[in-house]
């Protein structure tokens, strides 16, 4: 068992001036705290802070980096509190034990390869100081020592979290020796049997092995010294677990993996390296396709090296790597190498550039700001851009921060977002504006009756969210559009005596001038019409072009008549309450009221504005654009009633009649004449009234013209 000693002479070693006053201090008062517990393993509690602490010391930590080790589990399990560490032992401090805490309370179940990433990324947010993790890494590092006396579930959760998330963080942070000890701890509970296959693989020709790693080394250095070059090198088989993947990846059994040594080469400049490199090309045949070169091209956590394979002097395989002391360093410690001692703390500026390969690590860190104000964020924030929350069921999710339930729900599914009417963080209900914080568990409330609002738009973070409900607004404009278009073209063609509306939507001419016009469908059309892209004249003109219609083409002298008469009526075109309120608005400038004359100006995708008649703004607009509007009366409901007109004469008759019927507001459906054998005229007219006093006021119209001799209905 580590003693507090241990801890103080390993600081010493690489600090011999430190002032130990408060790792003392932190010792007494992790012993009160923890007094009275007991570990699995029987040993006292305490064990486990000052085996953590002395791993940090090992990584040649910071003194309030130890310090934190030594009170990493005083929150969790104590009465310890955030205030009283802060007023013992600094701010620091209280926020790395605070920090560890946080992600020592989640539990990552049944972590899928997809999800370990955004787990891992949470840590990382989560962490506000790089310590943080260290700390975390060491205790999980000593958990995984103690695993056995564990029951054996929870052994295989830890051990699969381990190596889901923890060991690939120490890989991240580029702390090697931690990852590989992680991975095997995690290999022995999770496939016992593959491990010990290995191992007594290993252990099988373990005499024989070491003395041809020996052998090795030394022709190695003997070449390298030779030629003038100072190294070091060292031999050893790979961990189990890249031996057990490899197994995995080739199909292979453990004798039948033979790639198990690797060499180290180390040597004192860059330029040594590649010179080295290519004494051991001229020593063994290299195995083509191995040889990587992470000097040139580092790895994104800052880790160099070259590393090549050859075949060696009894054909065994063997990797090879070669670095320089620095790059081993980097690769023994990772992040930890750059962590030095500093009497007044904080970080100088040759750590500055050091830590810059944390810019890389962090992919997702977007906006590459100046490395000094980057600096400074490792300490406040990691990762000021984004927030990782959980899903019900335990997912984690990546959102840019200022994310609210609304891209949370747009993230789960379009239709979710759609329907989406409120939002339970923590079990609390929020606002739909609310700003999810990390660890977040988030919860959607759906109605099939809610719908998105084009507020959204103002607070929504991601993209997929902003798209998905502009994509519904767009959709629900262009329903009404088409709705509207079509309305505004069946009027339009009603007018044109030679068209019928309800044939036009059976054949295909209306398709085909759609299409003429590069449009797919008709609700296209409609939607265009709607829009006021195109206007309905338009469409009626090419509709005539393909019919092989003529304006000019001589119609009979009724049909005529009707048509003329027809298109002066005011009270055609669209009845204000006859199109959906939606599409309505009343301009601001005019304020039509009901009853005066108006008219409706298609406006570009927000469907028709109702102006006064005499508003100026209309004076000046695009007729094209302008349509006929009426107010629609309460008693709005018109009659048909049939006239038989007699009459003396039959010339210009008809004209006369029309006339009439025009002036006293009555619209014609149809009008036919037949003559009789003594030159007298019958006229039959259908026509629209209003009431009964509408059509006596009409028929007594047409008896005052002279010539008429007699009007009845029929
Ligand atoms: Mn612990």
């Amino acid at each position: 068992m580590i003693r507090f000693t241990d801890i103080t002479n390993e600081i010493l070693k690489y600090h011999p001036k430190a002032n130990l006053d408060l790792v003392e201090k932190a010792y007494v008062y992790s012993a009160k705290v923890h007094k009275g517990q007991v570990r699995l393993s029987g040993e006292p509690y305490l064990s486990h802070p000052l085996e953590v602490a002395y791993i940090l010391s090992t990584m040649k930590m910071d003194i309030v980096c130890i310090v934190a080790g030594l009170l990493h589990d005083t929150l969790e399990d104590t009465e310890a509190s955030y205030e009283e560490i802060k007023r013992l032992f600094g701010e620091e401090t209280a926020v790395i034990v605070d920090g560890v805490t946080k992600i020592s309370r989640m539990k990552f179940s049944s972590v899928q390869e997809r999800q370990a990433e955004n787990i891992r990324k949470m840590i990382l947010a989560m962490s506000a100081d790089i310590r943080v993790i260290l700390v975390k890494l060491a205790d999980r590092l000593h958990n995984m020592r103690t695993l056995g006396y564990q029951p054996l579930d929870k052994q295989r959760r830890i051990a699969s979290e381990t190596l889901d998330i923890y060991a690939p963080l120490a890989g991240r942070m580029g702390i090697f020796w931690i990852k590989s000890e992680l991975e095997d701890l995690s290999l022995y509970y999770l496939e016992p049997e593959a491990y010990n296959k290995i191992k007594s693989e290993i252990a099988r020709r373990k005499g024989e092995r070491e003395k041809f790693i020996q052998e090795v080394c030394n022709l190695i250095s003997d070449k390298l010294s030779e030629l003038g070059i100072k190294a070091t090198v060292k031999g050893r088989h790979k961990h189990f677990y890249s031996i057990y993947k490899k197994m995995i990846d080739q199909n292979l059994t453990a004798d039948q993996v033979y790639d198990i040594l690797a060499f180290r080469v180390i040597v004192d400049s860059v330029k040594k390296c590649y010179e080295a490199l290519g004494h051991i090309h001229s020593m063994w045949r290299p195995v083509p396709g191995r040889f990587k070169d992470y000097i040139s091209v580092p790895k994104m956590n800052m880790y160099q090296s070259l590393h090549t394979t050859v075949v060696g002097p009894l054909g065994e395989i063997m990797e090879v790597q070669i670095r320089t002391w620095e790059m081993n360093a980097i690769a023994e410690y990772g992040i930890a190498a750059h962590w030095k001692y500093k009497e007044g703390g904080g970080i100088n500026k040759t750590d500055e550039k050091q830590f810059a390969w944390l810019r890389q690590l962090l992919e997702w860190q977007q906006n590459l700001r100046d490395p000094i104000e980057f600096l400074e964020s490792v300490r406040m924030d990691l990762f000021p851009n984004e927030v990782y929350v959980f899903t019900p069921r335990g997912e984690v999710r990546e959102f840019p921060k200022g994310a609210t339930p609304v891209d949370f729900a747009y993230s789960i599914h379009s239709e979710v977002g759609h329907h989406c009417m409120g939002a339970k963080v923590n079990g609390k209900m929020v606002s739909l504006r609310y700003q999810l914080k990390n660890g977040d568990v988030v919860e959607i409330i759906t109605s099939p009756k809610a719908h998105p609002s084009k507020d959204w738009l103002e607070f929504v973070k991601t993209p997929k969210a902003r798209n998905k409900i502009r994509q519904w607004i767009n959709s629900q404009e262009r329903e009404e559009s088409v709705a509207l278009g079509k309305n505004i073209l069946e009027r339009a063609i009603d007018q044109v005596s030679e068209l019928d509306w309800a044939s036009l939507q059976k054949d295909e001419q209306l398709l085909s001038v759609a299409k003429d016009l590069s449009l797919h469908t008709l609700d296209d059309l409609y939607a265009q019409i709607g829009l006021g892209k195109i206007s309905p004249k338009q469409v009626v003109g090419r509709l005539r072009q393909r019919l092989g219609l003529q304006e000019e083409r001589s119609l009979g002298i009724v049909t005529k008549m009707v048509r003329r008469l027809k298109r002066r009526k005011p009270t055609e075109g669209i009845r204000v309450r006859g199109v959906s309120d939606v599409l309505i608005k009343f301009a601001q400038c005019c304020n039509p009221l009901p009853g005066e004359e108006v008219i409706g100006y298609i406006t570009r995708g927000r469907g028709i504005t109702i102006h006064n008649q005499n508003c100026r703004h209309i004076q000046d607009a695009d007729p094209e654009r302008l349509v006929d509007v009426t107010w629609e009366s309460s008693d709005e409901e018109t009659y048909l009633a049939r006239l038989r007109i007699t009459s003396i004469d039959k010339k210009g008759i008809l004209a006369d009649i029309s006339a009439v019927i025009a002036q006293k507001d009555a619209n014609i459906i149809q009008a036919e004449i037949k003559t009789t054998t003594d030159k007298k005229g019958i006229a039959f007219f259908t026509i629209e009234v209003e009431n009964y006093s509408h059509l006596k006021q009409i028929m007594d119209a047409i008896k005052k013209i002279r010539s008429i001799i007699a009007v009845e209905r029929a």
